[in-house]
This record gives C-alpha cells, structure tokens and sequence, in this order.
C-alpha cells in the first residue's frame, strides 16, 4: 500500500491551490494536509479549513490571520491559526510535512521554497517567480537538502516527463527544449493597439483559467521569458538549448528535442490537474479528475515562429529572458521584481499595457547590483530592484 503523503500547500486560495486541493480530494487514502497558507482571503481560507481540516491554517497578512483566527474559533473548528511571513516558512519544513505545494504567486514565495528545500521535502514548483529569483541560490538549496524539485508549470511538467530518467545524460542526450506558447488573448492583435488593452481584456486568456498576474503575463508574454530562465534553472539547459513555438492550441505542453533529432512532446488538455496530479503523485500516475484529449475533436494543431517580426512588436519582454539569463547573476530577479511591480501597476489602472516593458526595460538598465548569494542578498535586490521600478513609473508619468 502506498504511504499516506503529508502535505503543505502554500497559496491555497489561488487557482494552483484550489486545483491541488480538487486533486487531492479525489484520493483521500493518499494524502493529509498538515497546512494550507493564504495572504488575505479570510473567507475562502476558513471555507477550506472547515471542509479540508488541515491541521494549520497560516495567513500572511496579521490582520488576516488574527481575523482568521477568530473565525475559526466562532466556527469550533480544530485548526490551529497562525500569521506572517516567519509561519509561512515553518509549514514549509515542518518536521511531518513530505511534500509542499509551492503556489504562491511572486517572490513572496521564494522564503518558504528555500526552507522546504533545505528541509529536504518534496517541492512541488508553480511559483516560477521563486526559481527564476532564487536561481543557483535555490538550487543550492535542493542539492543540500537531498529533496526532489517537481515542476508544476504545464511545460516544464511536460519537459520532464518527455526527458531521461537519469538527470546525469540530458546534457549528452538533449540539443534543445522547446517550451510551447498559446500567445495569449494578444496573439493576432495589431501591436500597435496594446496601448489601448485594459486589465480585463488583459486576463481572459484562451485556452487557461489562471490567477491575475499569471494572466497579465500571458498576455505579454513575460510569463514564457521567466518560464525560459525556469527550463535553464531546473534542466541545466544552456541559453542556446532554449527555444520557444507559438503553439495556440495548448496541446502540446512543450518538447524535447534530441541529439538524433528525435522530439518528445508531452499532450494534454489544458488543465492544470494533470502536471498537479504527476507531481503530488510522481513517478507513479493518479486520476486528476481532467477531460481525457479527444484526436477526433482536435480539428488542427499549428504552430508560429516567436521571431516572426509581428511578434516580437507584440511581445518585445520574450527577448529578456535571453538576455538576463547572460547577464550578470541577479539580472532574472531583477527582472522579475520590475516585472511584479509594473503588472501590479496594469491591474491597478496606473500605467498603460505597453508600458509594462517600459518599466521592465528601465529598471534592468538603472539597477546596479552585485551577484547575490544568499537569501538575505536576493531579498535586497528584489527591494531594490521594486524601488527602481517604482522609480520607472514615476518617470513615465513626468
Ligand atoms: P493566484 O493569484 O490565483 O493565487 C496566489 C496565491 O498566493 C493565493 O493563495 C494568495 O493568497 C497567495 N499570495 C498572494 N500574495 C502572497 C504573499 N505576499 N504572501 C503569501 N501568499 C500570497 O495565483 P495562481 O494560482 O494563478 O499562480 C500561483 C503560482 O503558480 C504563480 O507563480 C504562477 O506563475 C504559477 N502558475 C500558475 C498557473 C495557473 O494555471 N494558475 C499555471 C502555471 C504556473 P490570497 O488568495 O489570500 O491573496
């Protein structure tokens, strides 16, 4: 019989969370909940509380969290609340916890990510921002803690599954990666039209229901430049062996592409549920509660080249990826950082869509910076980098 898996999700409340939970429901022999985590949803965070029973519920807001409290207390339910930043990293290595769902968005979660991964948990990646801040930081830390790193994001869940067992032959083996991309809402508009985009249009992707800013990345396409510097991070793949398809459909997660020029894909719908449910279930397979994909429906599968002029007008951010992952070390959070600040930004009707490049571009240019190489130095330059970003909108409105 297999063991009853512990487990802590960090961002329950978010479109990852509430799909890890729909997972782990429908294999309750499977797996316990020692944790589930949250910023401000008070009244989701006590909905699951009071249908999952987790043993802890961490909010990491302090009025949240005392609310929370409160709550719980008025409802008679057995779970123990706690509140901020240092509770988040303790659910994440709590002594009894095997595996910790990482999807909270932004770097906010990159705290909690190293401390499962120093604790040797399991870590299961959707918090791309994480990786992509954390870079040779967090990967020191899986290597020191002996855990397993388990990407979660639908393409490089797909990129795992479709390379070797042994991570020691992917670089004899493998030419190159190519990550797949749906190109958005935006993928057709006339670039000279996305001035116009509002955070509405912004979110309502084609193919995924995702949180807000995954979704505004999307549409600018950022999301694929960090999830490139992600594939450079977790599969030690070069700049070089790193390429991107539009493929709108969604069909195929992403490829890999071999020595002999055999290409492995992995197919599926487009469901988060699926890489949840390889991932909390690894290297065995579970019911995750997706529609199977039906060949007979699919009426074409076509794809784009992401150098075709009309999209890199579209989609100038793809390029940065490349671009800081030769950069000096740190140039990735910096991106990132400018990144969260101007997409928070958007969604807050202060700058235009277009502009989100701007502050993008401005702050990698302004940020001086030394390579970082602990957890304190990634979190300065995540401040610091914020602060110019900010400092780049301020400019843009004169
Ligand atoms: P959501 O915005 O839907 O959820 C984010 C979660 O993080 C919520 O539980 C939120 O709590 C919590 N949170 C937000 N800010 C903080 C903070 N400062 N400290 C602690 N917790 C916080 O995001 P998604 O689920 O869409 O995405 C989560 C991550 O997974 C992202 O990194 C995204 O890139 C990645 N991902 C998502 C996919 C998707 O389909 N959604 C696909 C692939 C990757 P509250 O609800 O209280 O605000």
């Amino acid at each position: 019989m297999t063991p009853i898996q512990c487990i802590t999700i960090l961002g329950s409340t978010g479109s990852i969370g509430t799909s890890t939970l729909d997972v782990m429901s429908r294999h309750p022999e499977r797996f316990r909940l020692h944790a589930l985590t949250a910023s401000s949803q008070v009244e989701l965070m006590l909905a699951q509380c009071a249908r999952f029973m987790p043993e802890v519920a961490v909010m990491a807001q302090e009025t949240a969290g005392r609310l929370l409290a409160e709550r719980v207390r008025a409802e008679g339910l057995s779970v123990q609340v706690r509140w901020g930043v240092a509770a988040l990293d303790e659910v994440a290595c709590a002594p009894d916890v095997d595996a910790v769902m990482a999807a909270i968005v932004g770097a906010a979660g990159l705290s909690p990510c190293i401390a499962a991964a120093r604790a040797g948990k399991r870590l299961l990646l959707a918090n791309k921002e994480a990786l992509v801040v954390g870079g040779d930081v967090f990967m020191s830390a899986v290597r020191e803690g002996g855990g397993t790193l388990l990407p979660i994001d639908s393409e490089h869940s797909a990129i795992f599954q479709s390379l070797p067992d042994d991570p020691t032959s992917w670089q004899r083996r493998v030419q190159k990666i190519i990550l797949t991309a749906s190109g958005g809402p935006f993928r057709t508009r006339d670039p000279m039209t996305l001035k116009q985009v509002t955070p509405e249009q912004a979110c309502l992707h084609p193919n995924w229901v995702m949180g807000r800013k995954i979704s505004v990345d999307s549409a600018t396409m950022m999301n694929k430049a960090l999830e490139v510097i992600e594939a450079h991070y977790l599969f030690g793949m070069s700049p070089d062996q790193l390429d991107v398809v539009i493929h709108p459909q969604s069909v195929i997660h992403s490829m890999v592409q071999y020595r002999d020029h055999s290409v492995v894909a992995q197919l599926g719908t487009p469901d988060m549920r699926v890489p949840i449910a390889y991932g909390l279930s690894w290297p065995e397979r579970i019911e995750s509660g997706a529609a199977a994909l039906d060949f007979q429906a699919l009426s074409a599968m076509t794809f784009e080249a992401m150098d075709d002029p009309g999209h890199l007008r579209r989609f100038p951010g793809i390029q940065l990826a490349w671009e800081t992952l030769r950069g000096t070390p740190g140039s990735c959070a910096v991106l990132n950082a400018a990144n969260e600040v101007a997409v928070d930004a958007f969604l807050n009707r202060r700058i235009r869509f277009d502009q989100i490049h701007d502050v993008n571009r401005s702050t990698l240019d302004r940020t001086c910076f030394a390579e970082p190489v602990s957890l304190d130095g990634l979190l300065a330059l995540d401040a610091n980098s914020r602060a110019e970003a900010r400092q780049s909108i301020l400019r843009l409105h004169g």
